[in-house]
């Protein structure tokens, strides 16, 4: 599971203090340099541990702590209420429009999971929100990429918009929206093209069907196992089309973390939703302060 490892080092480093009647600064430097080293091995980008560690340490060393009955404790305390407003403190819904169909463009790099992703975010807003979900297939260079949105809309009953590859992404994007105004479907989630790269090519096309579409939402799809890099894609597509929230997904395998501690203080981008596996029921609302709660066990 993601965050073992920095789960275990982080509560590591706080048992030291935990168990101790009284604390001086010697103690809170200790553990400190414990938090910063599990968090930069977690890949945390530096910057924000540095910031972390600096804002821990000074609350930590304020006078009420030290002083306080159980000084371990409020430590504790500390470092999970900081760890949850690194994440974003509040979960961040989506913004449904009152009336008439709302839109939410996927975005992000080839094999980040938008089409996985697309079809799971229908089929939650199906279930939890009432909604009757339209996908718009509109990466229009790689066929399996429409086949693997139509397999998607199968599996769940949810219907698929696609007008093959001759058609442009923007053109596919009004008639998608055209159709799901005749049939009455108040969501839209328009699977967009991913590259393996960020290219202007792809930024230009995506700003056009951004004009085009008016997304209430622009989702941006990030894949928590590559670590930083997933910090820095973020930041160039929110430099370029003003996304409204990221979804980290495989968040199931292995990740040390990294990404999903930086991203928001990084970029300012909040993550909204989480992906935890490949089924499509595998995602779920991003509550910082629970994931604050499960790395500190
Ligand atoms: P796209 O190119 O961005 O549309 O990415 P896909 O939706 O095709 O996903 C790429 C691969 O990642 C597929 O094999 C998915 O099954 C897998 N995948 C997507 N989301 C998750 C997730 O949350 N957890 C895991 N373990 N795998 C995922």
């Amino acid at each position: 599971m993601a965050f073992d490892s920095l789960s275990d080092r982080l509560q590591g480093a706080l048992k030291k203090v935990t168990g101790k009647g009284k604390l001086n600064e010697k103690d809170i430097e200790n553990m400190m340099r414990e938090v910063r080293l599990s968090l930069l091995e977690a890949d945390v980008n530096y910057k924000v541990v540095k910031q972390f560690t600096n804002e821990v340490k000074e609350k930590a060393l304020g006078e009420k702590v030290l002083k306080s009955l159980s000084p371990g404790q409020q430590v504790v305390k500390i470092v999970h209420e900081e760890l949850k407003q690194l994440m974003g403190e509040d979960a961040h819904g989506v913004a449904f429009k009152g009336h008439g169909t709302t839109v939410i463009m996927l975005v992000g790099l080839q094999g980040a999971g938008k089409t996985t992703h697309a079809g799971k975010l229908a089929n939650y807003m199906r279930k939890k929100h009432n909604k009757k979900p339209l996908m718009v297939a509109a990466d229009i260079y790689r066929p399996a990429a429409i086949d693997q949105l139509e397999t998607v809309g199968k599996q769940l009953n949810v219907p698929v918009f696609s007008m093959g590859t001759d058609v442009s992404p923007v053109e596919i994007a009004k008639k998608a929206l055209q159709q799901a105004t005749e049939n009455k479907n108040d969501l839209v989630i328009i699977d967009t093209a991913g590259r393996l790269h960020i290219d202007e090519a792809l930024m230009d096309e995506l700003q056009q069907v951004k004009e085009i579409a008016k997304p209430d939402e622009i989702l941006l799809t990030v894949d928590a196992m590559t670590g930083q890099d997933a910090v820095t894609v973020a930041d160039s597509f929110h430099k370029q089309l003003n996304v409204t929230g990221a979804i980290l997904t495989k968040l199931d395998g292995d990740t040390r973390g990294g990404a999903a501690l930086s991203i928001r203080k990084v970029t300012g981008v909040p993550i909204k939703f989480m992906g935890l596996g490949e089924q499509l029921d595998k995602i779920e609302v991003f509550h910082p302060e629970r994931m604050a709660s499960r790395i500190l066990g």
